[in-house]
């Protein structure tokens, strides 16, 4: 398990493989090579990306 890269809350659910979801500030992540893939679900449902938003340390999972 890990944090949120956005709201460091551990309430993060797993919704597919390698997909994971925040339910505190409900974000949306792929696990890519060890690095957290971060997207927000836009009200049209388009996903825009947030990885932009952290740094490198910030979006590397360290199990
Ligand atoms: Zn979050």
């Amino acid at each position: 398990m890990f944090k949120c890269p956005n709201c460091k809350s551990i309430d993060v659910g797993k919704i597919g493989v390698n997909q994971y979801y925040c339910w505190n500030c409900f974000i949306e992540m792929t696990i890519s090579k060890g690095q957290i893939n971060t997207h927000q679900v836009e009200e049209d449902g388009t996903l825009s990306s947030l990885d932009d938003l952290f740094s490198d340390d910030e979006r590397t999972i360290n199990f």
